[in-house]
């Protein structure tokens, strides 16, 4: 199954002003093809959530399965195909500076496998499939930011994931911006069949393409539901 379960997580961070418990009690199913949005203010959570589920944070209660397996049971080679199997957009866009678009895209697939020419190939399509065949050889300097959030999709994308998480994509976007990105993503997930998890302090966002939403409050789902009755006014 390419689905999230999650099942009464708890994340306590310990620093040097005490401990500080990120996740209370979080359950959650996002189910195979949703495109499932995580809302919530600054500090509520969502990051926290969204590095557990990805394997880069411990959590220290609960249990949390992605595609059918207990992320706590994951190490080494396992653990790096959990992540290789799930892509990953942020707000900053993480591209390098110093590489062309087609150099970012290549980065993911340097243990892929594939051979150089191989790799080119699979470039160019993830390059025509964000619609921008023509900008392989801009430096991220030469382009705007929807430009530079479609070649982070396009590397997010170039293993083939079954789920991506977007972490606040669109937030450094301007309105018109932000629906084009959106606009992309729904069509990713109607043409590859992607499961797609949208993490957003924005409404809006939610309401554009989420069938589903579960709405975060310090470390606790307080709502969870369809989009259209979790904002249904009364
Ligand atoms: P969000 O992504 O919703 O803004 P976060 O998951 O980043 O929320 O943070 C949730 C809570 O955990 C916040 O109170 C934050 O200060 C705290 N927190 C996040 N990361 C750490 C950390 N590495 N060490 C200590 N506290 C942290
Ligand atoms: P950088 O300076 O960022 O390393 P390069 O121009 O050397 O960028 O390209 C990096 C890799 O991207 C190349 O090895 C090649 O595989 C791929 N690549 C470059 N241009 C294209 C293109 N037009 N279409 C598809 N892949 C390309």
């Amino acid at each position: 199954s390419d689905g999230i379960q999650i099942r009464g997580l708890k994340k306590i961070y310990v620093s040097d002003d005490g401990p500080k418990t990120a996740l209370h009690d979080v359950s959650l199913d996002i189910a195979p093809g949703d495109v499932y949005g995580i809302i919530g203010l600054s500090g509520a959570g969502k990051s926290t959530l969204v590095r557990c589920i990805n394997g880069l944070e411990s959590y220290d209660a609960g249990s949390l399965t992605v595609q059918g397996k207990q992320v706590r049971d994951l190490h080494g080679k396992d653990l790096r195909d959990l992540r290789r199997g799930i892509g990953m957009i942020f707000q900053s866009f993480n591209l390098m500076p110093s590489r062309t678009a087609a150099g970012n895209i290549e980065l993911a697939l340097l243990d892929s496998g594939l051979s150089a020419q191989q790799r080119r190939e699979r470039i160019a399509e993830l390059l025509r499939l964000v619609g921008l065949a023509d900008k392989a050889d801009s430096y991220p300097s030469e382009l705007s930011g929807g430009q530079k959030q479609r070649i982070a999709i396009a590397r997010a994308l170039a293993n083939n994931p079954r789920i991506l998480l977007s972490d606040e994509a669109t937030s450094a976007l301007d309105p018109a911006t932000t629906k084009s990105i959106l606009a992309l993503l729904r069509r990713l997930h109607d043409e590859l069949g992607i499961t797609i998890v949208v993490i957003t302090h924005q409404m809006s966002v939610i309401k554009e393409i989420c069938s589903r939403v579960a709405v975060i409050d310090h470390g606790t789902i307080c709502e969870e539901g369809r989009t259209f009755d979790v904002f249904a006014n009364p």
